[in-house]
């Protein structure tokens, strides 16, 4: 097919995720046909930087021997068995390789297939273990305002975004949003009496401690743009829950498998969490996968004391060999590729260059995030404090930037949950060369924007 016909054929035949159906029937979309490294090539030949790795998984670039040969192998060998009372090799292997990178006596993982069904499978294990403990009244979820959890009913409940949820609701019942850390980073004081941090409390007071299962939050919250939070903030998350007999959940769905830095992003923060859910990273993009990793305590809770003893739970695709056959060797490359030390090392040479970006456009907000996960918040401009109009922006999102993508050849993600953003976050693996051209990418669309709003 040609890229007509992949057009014409996409826009009657294909359901589009998140996008306008207006849009997706009257533009021409991107069609991309292959991949390799961190650059993709479209139907035309044209060559794109993939600068938000896919949608912040494909942390290793693409088209990768060894990735591709550890799947082909294990289609050839095994290509389906269940983690239902039997076990596999590859699911073994990849389960044992978390439990070594993963803080604390987080030593279980169940997995899944998507970071949406990670967070229902944390949302359901959580209440099963306080039913097996007695407490089948602790139904309640704390979780942040304008953060992103997932689109399932259980995980869209849990999300605090009230656009995406509007059209679904009336939603799961008893769960609370309450304040995320925008506008709070570093050393802000004592993080206990951050009204951040305070209005979890207020929330705890008010609902009951004994009816609340869960907090759920990002180690750096993606929804509203990579809010980095402040100094003390995790401890103070696993103080409440502490003294509150509540699960800490880490939704580490986008912050775990090195987009921070580290392995998972809670221990970056100085927290061992009673639950953490990962997806995108953990095979680099190969292969469709999720999990919720466990704390041991959790785990004996649920297998030994439980009335069911077992999570009551499972799925047809979890832990296919496949897709852990990929999650191993994703994590076998890291390992010897010191990736981590890649991202450590230049995640402050990519926080230099947007600072240096912000300095030299108008339009440029604020820049948030770390590691190799940043948020760039756009206004009209900066020296006279004007923000875009809601018709500036979605301009701005809908026409300049996916033509400043074509023209720069650098794919990036504006965003307008809660602010019009462009989201950064490049292959884990990139070098001097692909964050230059990564940085020279942005500068055009900066200045593509602003040449679309006025002063
Ligand atoms: N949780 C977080 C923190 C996410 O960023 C996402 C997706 O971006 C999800 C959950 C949902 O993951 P998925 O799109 O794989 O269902």
């Amino acid at each position: 097919m040609d890229t007509a016909e992949l057009r014409d054929k996409a826009r009657r035949h294909l359901g589009p995720h998140f996008t306008r159906g207006q849009r997706w029937r009257a533009a021409e979309m991107p069609v991309f046909v292959r991949g390799e490294g961190c650059h993709l090539f479209d139907s035309e030949g044209r060559r794109f930087l993939d600068g938000l790795s896919g949608l912040f998984c494909a942390n290793l670039g693409h088209s990768r021997g060894d990735i591709v040969s550890a799947a082909s192998k294990q289609m050839d060998l095994l290509p389906y068995s269940t983690n239902w009372g039997s076990a596999h090799p590859p699911a073994v292997e990849a389960a044992s390789l978390i439990a070594e990178l993963a803080p604390g006596d987080l030593t279980t993982t169940f997995f899944v297939n998507s970071g949406s069904e990670a967070v229902e499978s944390a949302l359901k294990l959580a209440r099963q273990y306080h039913a097996s403990k007695g407490e089948p009244q602790r139904t309640k979820i704390i979780s942040r305002n304008m953060a992103y959890h997932g689109t399932t009913m259980g995980a869209l409940s849990v999300t605090g975004i009230p656009k995406i949820r509007a059209p679904f609701e009336p939603l799961l019942e008893g769960v609370r949003h309450v304040p995320n850390t925008l506008g709070l980073t570093g050393d802000c004081g004592p993080a206990a009496e951050l009204d951040c941090v305070r209005s979890i409390e207020r929330v705890i007071a008010e609902e009951g401690a004994e009816t609340i299962a869960a907090i759920f939050a990002e180690p750096v919250q993606n929804g509203r743009g990579a809010l980095v939070p402040p100094d003390g903030y995790w401890p103070e998350l696993r103080r409440i829950c502490d003294q509150n007999g509540i699960l800490l959940v880490s939704d580490e769905v986008i912050c775990s498998f090195g987009r921070l830095g580290s392995w998972f992003g809670s221990a970056r923060y100085g927290v061992t969490p009673d639950l953490i859910t990962f997806a995108k990273g953990s095979t680099a993009g190969y292969a469709p996968l999720g999990g919720v990793i466990v704390r041991e305590p959790v785990i004996e809770q649920l297998f030994d004391h439980g009335e069911r003893t077992g999570f009551t739970h499972g799925a047809t695709w979890g832990g296919h060999p496949v897709a852990t056959a990929v999650a191993a060797a994703t994590i076998n490359a890291m390992r010897e590729e010191s990736v981590l030390s890649n991202v450590e090392h230049r995640g402050p040479q990519l926080r230099a260059g947007l600072d240096s970006l912000q300095r030299a456009h108008r339009c440029v907000k604020d820049v948030r995030g770390t590691g190799f996960f940043y948020a760039i918040e756009l206004m009209a401009d900066r020296s006279t404090g004007r923000e875009l109009t809601d018709e500036q922006s979605t301009r701005v999102l809908q026409e300049v930037l996916p033509k400043a993508f074509a023209r720069t050849g650098v794919i990036l993600r504006g965003d307008d949950r809660g602010a019009t953003m462009l989201m950064v976050s490049p292959p884990l693996i990139s070098g001097d060369e692909v964050i230059g051209e990564l940085l020279s990418g942005i500068d055009g669309m900066l200045a593509d924007v602003e040449a679309d709003v006025p002063a």
